[in-house]
């Protein structure tokens, strides 16, 4: 509503501020969701774990020898808890469930589903619909297989149902739909029982439909405690789609990121099918992982626990991006911001075709910002608008520092567009 006059006369001002931002010569960077320092020394306990003369399982098997592709069941049972799905139907491999996305993506690719009629790559053409904005890394591993990707919008109970259900219904090419469920990459949305429980019965005119249940935020709660996770295995069956669910977690957000343990959950078929291509690459997984974090837990409640401590160190930073978010761009009406209950991130929105060149300023300014477009297929963001905010990793300091620069940057690139 400002006159061209004063938004010039607001634009030299705030290009006082940033020659001012830029002099501070910053080397700050709110680019990945990690964990930070503090945040890993809640669990160094692990490190003297499971000890020296500790290493039977709770079946007694030797967990320092190969085998058990499945993982271990007492770790299954507590994860199969925190992610609603049976110890039965979920398997613990890995130390990251990004590699299981990627390895579960190549088995389709290369030997088809139970339900393909042939290795997805020997079809013309293979699409996955891509709720956006959303992350980055699962994008990343469709493109790099040359799978087409389909954006869809995101609204705040989960993806938009009716547009997914048109395009499932009518193009048996589409093969997969990446979602996020709980405190969603970056939107923060939780997905409502409704959303859920349509994704799940949505007729697909490919048999082989999947969905990544990507729930690797399911205990990473800012509030008192996290949603109940719906349990989409026995959803998705009930709706006449027993295969339809691949569900996804792991430890790396909640003992450590590069050493946790990662967790696979779907049908009886699916994971006969999957360990049977993963149980040609490896004779299994690190079950001494396995036990140190079951030594280390306990049980759902100690990583509930443990989810609490994340907790207290993480709320003031979340808290304290909002608070400066409100207090530089509140009255501007040029951005728009979430306020997740969970998750690693907050998602702002600027203006229109300003999002690039408010990364553009920050970066000029010291402030390392996810680039521009990542949160879409193909990292294009067709209004030019979204950028992902990742309070965790800075300390507080740095945090506020890189914010009040990130509001001033936010604010200088929407007076230039709108000048234009
Ligand atoms: N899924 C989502 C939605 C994430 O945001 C991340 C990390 O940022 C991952 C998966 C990575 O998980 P992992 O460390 O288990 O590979």
């Amino acid at each position: 509503s400002m006159s061209a006059d004063n938004l010039r006369d607001t634009q030299a001002e705030l290009r006082k501020l940033y020659d001012e931002l830029c002099a501070l010569g910053l080397s700050l960077d709110i680019t990945r969701g990690k964990p930070a320092p503090d945040q890993l020394d809640l669990s160094n306990g692990l490190l003297g774990l499971p000890g020296e003369d500790d290493y039977l399982d709770a079946a007694g098997t030797d967990t320092r020898n190969y085998g058990g592709i499945a993982g271990l069941k007492e770790l299954r049972e507590i994860f199969g808890e925190l992610l609603g799905v049976d110890a039965a139907n979920l398997i613990a491999f890995g130390n990251s469930s990004l590699t299981l996305m990627h390895d579960v993506t190549v088995a389709a690719l290369l030997h088809g589903t139970p339900d393909s009629e042939r290795p997805w790559a020997k079809e013309d053409t293979v699409k996955f619909l891509c709720p956006a904005p959303g992350y980055d890394r699962h994008f990343a591993i469709t493109e790099s297989f040359g799978i087409e990707m389909i954006t869809v919008p995101m609204n705040p109970d989960g993806p938009d149902v009716a547009a997914i259900t048109e395009l499932v219904a009518a193009d048996p090419s589409i093969k997969g739909l990446w979602v996020v469920p709980t405190y969603s990459n970056p939107t923060g949305v939780t997905f409502s029982a409704d959303v859920t429980k349509a994704l799940l019965a949505v007729p697909a005119a490919a048999a082989d439909f999947r969905i990544y249940w990507d729930n690797a935020y399911a205990v990473h709660t800012l509030v008192e405690a996290p949603p109940v996770p719906h349990p989409v295995l026995e959803w998705a069956a009930e709706a006449g789609h027993p295969n339809r669910v691949y569900v996804l977690g792991s430890t790396s957000k909640i003992t450590f990121a590069g050493a946790g343990v990662a967790f696979f959950g779907s049908s009886a078929d699916n994971l006969a099918w999957f360990t049977k291509h993963l149980g040609i690459s490896t004779i299994g997984p690190d079950k001494v992982n396995q036990l140190r974090h079951v030594r280390f837990f306990g049980d759902a409640d100690g990583v509930r626990a443990h989810m609490a401590k994340h907790r207290e160190l993480l709320a003031p930073k979340f808290a304290l991006v909002l608070d400066i978010l409100d207090d530089r761009l509140g009255d501007a009406k040029v951005a728009d911001w979430s306020h997740p209950e969970g998750g690693y991130f907050i998602n702002l929105d600027v203006l229109d075709g300003a999002a690039k060149r408010t990364i553009e300023l920050a970066k000029n300014a010291g402030i390392a910002l996810t680039a521009a477009g990542s949160t879409y297929p193909y990292k294009q963001d067709p209004r030019d608008h979204n950028i992902r905010l990742a309070p965790t990793y800075p300390g507080i300091d740095d945090l506020r520092t890189a914010m009040e620069g990130v509001a001033t940057c936010v604010l200088l690139a929407a007076t230039e567009t709108l000048l234009t």
